[in-house]
């Protein structure tokens, strides 16, 4: 066995915001938290409730699914700092998507192309490539991606 696979060279761009590594009977899940007194859910984990104040939470590992609430593309190299993506800029898209009877997540979307984005589609967690370090290491980070499985019939004509 050799020591190149790709599990071994890839890591998640924080600590604490995915489960990781995702295997292929459990894929990656954000990590959010949920207070124990008010019942709110933050994303990332908050160790304090917002709302009530509390400092009573628990980890709560979110839905991998959702529907698309707000989108807008970026289609220029945010400032840097703090962004620190490769040089090389390509336009993408980031979203608030809805995970029922949860919160809202702002993320990055795997669809740059808005006219293939919409307001209420389905939305699936994924993970995506985010910039490599100079060891090589692929750093990756989440996003959301259209939910093909579940797709409505209306897109056959878009
Ligand atoms: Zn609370």
């Amino acid at each position: 066995m050799t020591t190149t696979d790709v599990a071994q060279t890839q890591q998640p761009v924080a600590e604490g915001l995915f489960t990781w590594p995702p295997t292929a009977d459990r894929p990656t899940r954000l990590i959010g938290s949920e207070c124990v007194d008010c019942g709110l859910v933050s994303f990332p984990a908050a160790p304090d409730c917002v709302r009530c104040a509390s400092a009573n939470s628990k980890e709560r590992l979110l839905a991998d699914r959702g529907t698309l609430w707000t989108y807008t593309t970026q289609d220029f190299r945010p400032p840097s700092p703090p962004y620190d993506g490769p040089d090389a800029f390509e336009p993408y898209a980031v979203g608030y998507v809805e995970l029922p009877g949860e919160l809202l997540v702002e993320a990055r979307l795997t669809e740059p192309d808005p006219r293939r984005l919409r307001i209420g589609q389905a939305m699936r967690l994924t993970l995506v490539p985010y910039t490599v370090r100079d060891d090589g290491t692929e750093v990756v980070t989440f996003a959301f991606t259209p939910d093909e499985e579940s797709a409505d019939p209306e897109e056959e004509t878009a």
